[in-house]
């Protein structure tokens, strides 16, 4: 690669690469600063039911308070916190910090329309040793039922070390902790291969609902992806719901639950409470 390189470009190479290391090691302290400092924040984007557009869920979305860029979404530092581990401290203050608000909204209000709180889990974070009882102690400092948690983790993570994960799944379904599959579709796994899996929720990616309005191909997919998901007793969410045409054409092919900017951007917790408020007469408890 050098060789064919004039002297200033491999220079100009030279510093890039050095800048890179430099930035990547620069981001590896900021984040850990981050962590002790407390400069994680979280929005919650509501999941609601198709049919009536009520909101039933919140995903909780990590965002990095940072002192001198401002709000930073997931894409600026995800994949450097997992590179570098840090998305395991991450992921447990998320966790937690998930958990005690929603618990919070219960108490507030019990007749909030609010089911559950979905969180994303990284494989990273998946696989340390003891992540069940990170799971059992954040449920315990926060009081929140495990049934109150879904917990998201993506195809790649159930397609390697699978026995470990199947083993993970299970226990924590055995505690009522129920397991999404999120951005199915972008990744290898088939449903078949799904069935044997101890999974509850299907999150179909945006990408997957993008076209549906406009190439048939795509639409007669998700289309017979809902239906087996729902013959395999798995509910499934549509995420990334822009139109209301696409919401009226998942409406009618039985897809029960979506996600989307059509319905609400992710929110400050402040924002929650108002828009989940059922009167009495609706509310289940
Ligand atoms: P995801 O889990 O698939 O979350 C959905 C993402 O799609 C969110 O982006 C959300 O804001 C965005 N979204 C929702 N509806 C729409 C829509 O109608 N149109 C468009 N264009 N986008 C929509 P966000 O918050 O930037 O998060 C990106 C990804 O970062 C998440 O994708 C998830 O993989 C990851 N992430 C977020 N929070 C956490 C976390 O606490 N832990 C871990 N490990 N990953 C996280
Ligand atoms: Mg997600
Ligand atoms: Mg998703
Ligand atoms: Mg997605």
């Amino acid at each position: 690669l050098a060789k064919g390189l004039g002297k200033g470009a491999w220079q100009r190479y030279q510093n890039d690469l050095h800048t890179q290391m430099v930035q990547r090691l620069e981001m590896r302290s900021a984040l850990h600063e981050a962590i002790e400092d407390e400069q994680f924040v979280l929005q919650f984007q509501p999941i609601v039911e198709l049919g009536d557009k009520r909101i039933t869920g919140v995903e909780a979305l990590v965002r990095w308070q940072h002192p001198a860029r401002g709000l930073l979404g997931p894409f600026h530092f995800v994949e450097a916190a997992e590179e570098s581990g840090a998305i395991v401290g991450i992921g447990s203050w998320v966790l937690r910090e998930a958990l005690r608000q929603f618990a919070q909204w219960r108490a507030e209000n019990p007749a909030t329309t609010l089911r559950y709180v979905s969180v994303n889990v990284s494989a990273r974070q998946f696989r340390v040793p003891d992540f069940t009882d990170v799971v059992r102690k954040a449920l315990e400092e926060t009081g929140a039922r495990p049934e109150w948690l879904l917990l998201e983790i993506t195809e790649s993570l159930v397609l390697r070390d699978a026995d470990k994960v199947l083993a993970d799944l299970k226990a924590l379904r055995a505690m009522g902790v129920r397991i999404a599959i999120d951005d199915f579709g972008t990744g290898y796994s088939s449903l078949s291969y799904l069935r044997q899996m101890p999974v509850d929720v299907l999150k179909l990616d945006k990408s997957f609902i993008d076209d549906i309005l406009h190439s048939r191909q795509q639409h007669a997919l998700v289309d017979a992806i809902v239906t087996l998901a729902h013959n395999l007793d798995l509910a499934v969410v549509a995420e990334g719901i822009e139109e209301a045409g696409q919401h009226a054409a998942l409406d009618v092919m039985g897809c029960q639950y979506g996600q989307g900017y059509l319905f609400a951007k992710p929110l400050w917790p402040t924002e929650i409470p108002a828009r989940t408020a059922a009167p009495e007469a609706m509310a289940t408890v």
